[in-house]
C-alpha cells in the first residue's frame, strides 16, 4: 500500500483543537482526497471523528462541536487502488491498558509485514493490514513498559521505510519524521499554542509562524498548554531521502520546505529546464495547474537570453473534474484529460509551442495534450519536464503506477518522445534537481528514477548502504 497523506497535530492553551485541525487539514486536502479524519482529547478521554470523502464532506458543524479538548491530530488519505474505505482511515485508534493512542501516518513502511507476523504471534489482533496499525500496535506494546520517548525512540528501531507521523498517546501530542527524513513535517507556531502539519501551507491558514521543518530521526512533543515543545534526536543518519517529488509535484508552490517555498523551487527548475534543455519556439505554454511554475521560470530564462518568446495560457482547465490520474482505466483517464483541459486556439495556431509540465508518469496527460494541440492548429510541440524521467515504482509514500504502466521504464526519452508524439523531448536532470534543492545527491530518494532505493526493499536494489540492526526479538 502506497500512501501519501497529509497529517497534522496541535497543542492548544485554551482554544479547543478540532477547528484548526480542521482547517489545516483543509490546507493539506491535495495531499488525500479519500478519507478525513481528526481525534482529540480532553484530559479524560478521546474523542474521534473519521470517515470516507473530502474534508468538506466528513466533518459538519455538530462533528466538530464534539471533538473535545484542546489537544488534536488530524489525517487526509490518499486514493489509492485497492482495498480502500472506512478500514483504512485515520488516525487510526487503539485503546489499551496504560491510556489511549491515535495515529495519523504519511508514508509507507518496507518491513511491516514483518512486524506484524511477529505481533500477531504475540496475540495482537490487526484489523486492517495496513502499516500504521503496526506502528500503533508497537508503540501500545512499548508504552505497556515504558515512557513516551523510551517507546518511541524503540518503534523507531524496528519500524523501517518512509514515515511522517502526529501521534496522540493520551492528551500528549507528537511528531516523528523517519531516519531519513523522506516525507515533509513541518512545526509552527500559532495564537495559541504549536501545530505540526505535513506542509507549511496549513501553518499560514491558521495564521501561525513556520518555526522549522521537523529533522529526519527527530520527535517533537508538544508542550500541554501550548508553552512550545521538546526535541528528541531519535537516530541520526550520515544520509538522508528526502523525495524530491514533494518539491517537483506534490507539495503545494506556497509550502516552504526546508526554507525554500516550493514555488520558487519550481521556477527555478523551469529556468534550468531552458539552460539545459531549451528549444526556440513561438510560444511556451503549462500544462494547468502542475506545470505553471516550471514554465514561468523557463519562459523567463528564455527572455533574459534574449529570445522573443510569448509565455501563455494554452490550455484551460475545466476546475470540477478531479484526479484522473486515479481512474481505473485507460480509456477514462484519456477522456479525462480531454473533459479537463481544452486549448485556447488562438494561442497554438499557427505556431511552433513549447509545452510544460511538472512530470511524465503514465503519459496519458502528454499524449493527449500534444494530440489536442496539434489538434488546434500547431505547427509544432515541444515537451519540456521538470522532474527526471520515472521509470521506476515508488514504495515509500506516492502511488504512481507500477513499473509496466510508467512510460519511460526501460525507454530511452527518444522513444518516450517518439511514444508520445512529441516533436522534441527533454526532461531536467537529477542533478539540477538537487542543485535547485540545494541538496547533495545523497540526501535525496530518486527511487523513482534510477530503479535503486534508500531504503531495503525486496526485491530491489539499494542506493546506498541500507542494512539495518536486526529487530529486536521481543
Ligand atoms: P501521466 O498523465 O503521465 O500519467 O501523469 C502525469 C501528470 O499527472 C502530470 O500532469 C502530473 O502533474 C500529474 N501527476 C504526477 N504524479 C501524480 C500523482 O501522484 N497523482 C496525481 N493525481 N497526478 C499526478
Ligand atoms: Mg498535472
Amino acid at each position: 500500500m502506497h500512501e501519501k497523506c497529509g497529517v497534522v497535530g496541535v497543542s492548544l492553551a485554551e482554544q479547543d483543537a478540532a477547528r484548526p485541525l480542521y482547517y489545516a487539514l483543509y490546507a493539506l486536502q491535495h495531499r488525500g482526497q479519500e478519507s478525513a479524519g481528526i481525534a482529540t482529547h480532553d484530559g479524560f478521554q478521546q474523542y474521534d471523528h473519521v470517515d470516507v470523502g473530502l474534508v468538506g464532506e466528513v466533518f459538519d458543524p455538530d462533528d466538530i462541536e464534539s471533538l473535545n479538548g484542546t489537544n488534536g491530530i488530524g489525517h487526509v488519505r490518499y486514493p489509492t487502488s485497492g482495498g480502500l474505505g472506512a478500514c483504512c482511515a485515520q488516525p487510526f485508534s487503539v485503546s489499551f491498558k496504560s491510556g489511549s493512542l491515535a495515529l495519523s501516518h504519511n508514508g509507507n513502511l518496507v518491513n511491516a509485514d514483518e512486524i506484524r507476523d511477529e505481533l500477531a504471534e504475540l496475540g495482537h489482533a490487526f484489523t486492517s493490514n495496513g502499516d500504521t496499525e503496526v506502528i500503533a500496535h508497537d508503540l501500545a506494546r512499548n508504552l505497556l513498559e515504558e515512557d513516551l520517548v523510551r517507546a518511541v525512540k524503540h518503534t523507531v528501531q524496528r519500524i523501517h521505510g518512509s514515515y511522517s507521523l502526529t501521534i496522540m498517546h493520551d492528551d500528549t501530542v507528537i511528531g516523528v519524521r523517519d531516519p531519513r527524513g523522506n516525507r515533509p513535517l513541518v512545526i509552527g507556531q500559532v495564537d495559541d499554542g504549536y501545530i505540526l502539519a505535513s506542509e507549511s501551507a496549513a501553518i499560514d491558514t491558521l495564521d501561525g509562524e513556520l518555526v522549522r521543518d521537523v529533522r529526519p530521526g527527530e520527535m517533537i512533543v508538544l508542550e500541554d498548554e501550548g508553552d512550545g515543545f521538546d526535541s528528541y534526536q531519535l537516530v541520526t543518519k550520515d544520509t538522508h531521502a528526502h523525495c524530491f517529488f514533494e518539491d517537483v509535484y506534490f507539495a503545494r508552490p506556497d509550502s516552504v520546505i526546508d526554507d525554500q517555498l516550493v514555488y520558487e523551487a519550481r521556477r527555478q527548475l523551469g529556468r534550468a529546464l531552458w539552460e539545459q534543455e531549451g528549444v526556440d519556439t513561438d510560444v511556451v505554454i503549462p500544462v494547468p495547474d502542475s506545470g505553471r511554475a516550471f514554465a514561468s521560470g523557463y519562459a523567463e530564462a528564455a527572455q533574459d537570453e534574449g529570445k522573443y518568446v510569448e509565455f501563455a495560457e494554452g490550455l484551460m482547465k475545466n476546475r470540477y473534474v478531479g484526479r484522473t490520474f486515479i481512474m481505473p482505466t485507460q480509456d477514462q483517464r484519456e477522456r479525462a484529460v480531454r473533459l479537463k483541459l481544452n486549448p485556447i486556439k488562438s494561442t497554438v495556431e499557427g505556431k511552433s509551442v513549447t509545452l510544460i509540465d511538472d512530470s511524465i508518469v503514465r503519459g496519458t496527460t502528454s499524449t493527449q495534450l500534444i494530440d489536442i494541440i496539434n489538434d488546434a492548429g500547431a505547427d509544432s510541440v515541444h515537451v519540456r519536464i521538470g522532474s527526471p524521467a520515472i521509470r521506476a515504482p515508488c514504495y515509500l509514500g506516492i502511488d504512481m503506477a507500477s513499473r509496466d504502466e510508467l512510460i519511460a521504464a526501460g525507454k530511452s526519452v527518444e522513444e518516450v518522445r517518439e511514444k508520445i508524439g512529441a516533436d522534441s523531448l527533454a526532461y531536467i536532470s537529477a542533478d539540477a534537481v538537487a542543485e535547485t534543492l540545494n541538496k547533495a545527491d545523497t540526501d535525496l530518494c530518486f527511487g523513482c528514477v534510477t530503479g535503486e532505493y534508500p531504503y531495503d526493499i525486496e526485491g530491489e536494489p539499494a542506493d546506498r548502504d541500507v542494512s539495518r540492526p536486526q529487530v529486536d526479538q521481543l
